[in-house]
């Protein structure tokens, strides 16, 4: 579970970047914290980068294998010099 203090610095953003599930070694189209569907292990990936390996880390026989879901976005521009909600998640749609 991820954690935040700032609620003004996290915006909430219903994008499809959020319901692909990302296997063991496919390439990360966004940077941001991913978690394990199966468990709930959480990482940082980078765009470009691979997801972590199938051992990356022990699920049980009956859980099955690991299956990534962005949870947390990360941009590398700021969206706060954006001068209106509406055109931030444009913004963010286009990247
Ligand atoms: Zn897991």
């Amino acid at each position: 579970m991820v954690f935040f203090k700032y609620r003004n610095l996290i915006h909430q953003l219903d994008h499809q970047a959020f319901d692909r599930l990302l296997q063991p070694g496919d390439t990360t189209l966004y940077s941001g914290i991913y978690r394990c569907e199966v468990c709930g292990y959480e990482i940082v990936s980078t765009k470009g980068d691979s997801m972590p390996p199938e051992h990356h880390h022990k699920h049980t026989l009956a859980q099955g294998p690991i299956s990534w879901r962005l949870i947390v976005r990360t941009i590398q521009k700021n969206p706060d010099v954006a001068r209106d909600r509406e055109s931030r998640n444009r913004g963010y749609l286009e990247r």
